[in-house]
């Protein structure tokens, strides 16, 4: 039997009745089925948190709290199945799944007491007799789009500054992985009714009908830099707040310095954490040249170790990749990089053993340059291209060889080097010596084509709010500087 989306705080199916499949990449099986929403589907629910907008945004900022600490909590004493879910449908193993489940509770708690902190600011007014007042206040119903990586978290991302800020939301999750986004209607019931609505469909039908409503001032996405531009284009003649998390091409700079012994297995995860399909995953690897041949064989020898297999089995590193689609564009890739001159050191092929479900060999690759594909194109999967630098100016300007700007990764203990990474190179996430380490406080966010606006932090609570500037004057007197001017002018002069 279809699941069902949630409107309204009810499971209903879709108004077409229609519904579509939902595969498990591991055993490429149809897991379940759920509604294939469309415009009517987005209509009813942007309805329904319109209603629930006008009751939600007169909570007290210490009620929301409330509200958002009992979605943690609910969050996590489903952890096991949500993460079970998670892996069933989205191929990453089950121990990155239960850290998912995790981080999304730990957003809730994170934005639960940051909307509770302040509502603005009071400034310094002209005069004497008058207060100014700068008040932050919600846009209304918050059309949410968040892709099948990380489909929880990226929902916390947006879901809970946004509540927090007073907004209520309408989510459409990714069509890869809509069955644990169906989970959260438990998660959420708790709120008054219509304050989260989950409407499943494709993007072309259900995204583009929230992108296009009316009743929608905000779209929060997290995607692919392409489906962001669409979405720009459509939103454009409404004028809507467009908050954009998009693509990357992380570059990661091995210094000379570096300790191998835990550069090798820290790029190796950086790399390949859910098969590379983080949008921080590193994609580039620059090397110092007196490293470079040890560093890359080390490199291989160490991804030929992990253990490639079903993601619910915990002696797994590496499940399938989410879907067919994705492992052909890294097949693309790694063929068009050997055809310009790369070497293959590790991988470049489907596991022998493994003929069913989506795998991909964690693949090395030396000798790589600018001109493939994969050193300038999002790969999102597990290949770790390997290239050299001679001195750390080349490195920064490698690293900053891109139209993408959302992460980098530094290894050294030279803090000169340091200094250097962290103001010269376009990104909005500098990570030393730790890649891929999150923060709820600290923003999180992209130069460039990687998208316009920051999640985390307090900037991932303003995204949601809009500024009033308040000026009150106590005292209603009339202004020297009002009409006629010539007593305004004779003023002046005295
Ligand atoms: P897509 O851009 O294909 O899809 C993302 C979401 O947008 C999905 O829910 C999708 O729905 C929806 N969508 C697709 N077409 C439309 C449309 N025409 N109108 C409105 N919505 C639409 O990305 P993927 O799901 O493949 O995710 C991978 C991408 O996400 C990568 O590029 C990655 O870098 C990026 N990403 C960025 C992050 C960041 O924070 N910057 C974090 C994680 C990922 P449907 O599934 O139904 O097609």
């Amino acid at each position: 039997m279809a699941q069902h989306m949630w409107i309204n705080g009810e499971a209903v199916a879709a108004a077409s009745g229609r519904t579509f499949d939902v595969l498990n990449p591991f055993t490429e099986l149809v897991l379940d089925s759920v509604p294939a929403g469309e415009s009517a589907d987005v209509d009813r629910a942007v309805a329904a948190a319109e209603a629930a907008f006008a009751v939600w945004r007169w909570i007290p900022a210490v009620e929301h709290a409330d509200f958002l600490h009992e979605v943690a909590r609910r969050l996590r004493q489903q952890a096991e199945a949500l993460a079970r879910q998670l892996t069933l449908e989205g191929g990453k193993p089950l121990v990155e799944n239960l850290d998912e489940v995790s981080w999304t509770a730990a957003c809730f708690d994170y934005y639960a007491e940051l909307g509770r902190h302040s509502r603005g600011r009071v400034i310094p007014s002209i005069e004497s007799s008058q207060l100014n007042l700068v008040l932050k206040e919600p846009y209304g119903v918050v059309g949410c789009i968040v892709p099948w990586n990380y489909p929880l978290l990226l929902m916390a991302w947006k879901v809970a500054p946004a509540l927090a800020a007073g907004n209520t939301i309408v989510f459409k999750p990714s069509s890869v992985t809509p069955l644990s986004a169906l989970m959260l209607a438990g998660v959420f019931e708790h709120l008054p009714r219509g304050t989260v609505n989950i409407v499943t469909g494709s993007g072309k039908d259900a995204g583009d009908a929230l992108v296009r409503h009316r009743g929608v001032p905000v779209i929060a996405f997290t995607g692919s830099a392409e489906v962001g531009q669409h979405i720009a284009q459509l939103a454009a003649p409404m004028m809507k707040k467009l908050h954009l998390e998009l693509g990357g091409k992380d570059a990661f700079i091995v210094a000379e310095d570096a300790d191998l012994d835990v550069a090798v297995p820290g790029v190796a995860w950086a790399a390949l954490l859910n098969n590379g399909q983080v949008c921080t995953s590193t994609e580039r690897i620059y090397v110092h040249e007196g490293l470079y041949a040890e560093f890359a064989s080390l490199v291989a020898e160490y991804v030929e170790g992990l253990v490639q297999g079903d993601p619910l089995d915990p002696s797994t590193d590496l499940g399938p990749m989410a879907r067919e689609a994705y492992r052909a564009k890294v097949e693309r890739q790694v063929t068009d990089a050997v055809q310009r001159g790369a070497r293959v050191l590790a991988g470049g092929r489907r596991p022998p053993h493994l003929p069913v479900g989506y795998f991909y060999e964690p693949t090395v690759l030396v000798e790589v340059d600018r001109e493939m594909a994969v050193m300038h194109q999002e790969t999102f999967g597990p290949v770790l291209p390997i290239a050299r630098y001679k001195n750390f100016e080349q490195a920064i300007a490698l690293a900053n060889d891109s139209v993408y700007g959302l992460g980098a990764n530094l290894y050294t203990h030279n803090a000169r080097y340091v200094k250097q990474f962290y103001e010269g190179v376009r990104a909005g996430t500098l990570w030393v010596n730790d890649p891929l380490t999150d923060n709820d406080a600290g923003p999180f966010g992209g130069f460039g084509m990687s998208g316009i606006g920051r999640e985390l932090g307090e900037e991932g609570l303003d995204e949601f709010r809009q500024t009033k500037h308040v000026h009150w004057d106590f005292s209603m007197e009339r202004k020297l500087w009002w009409y006629p001017y010539q007593e305004y002018n004779r003023a002046r002069e005295e």
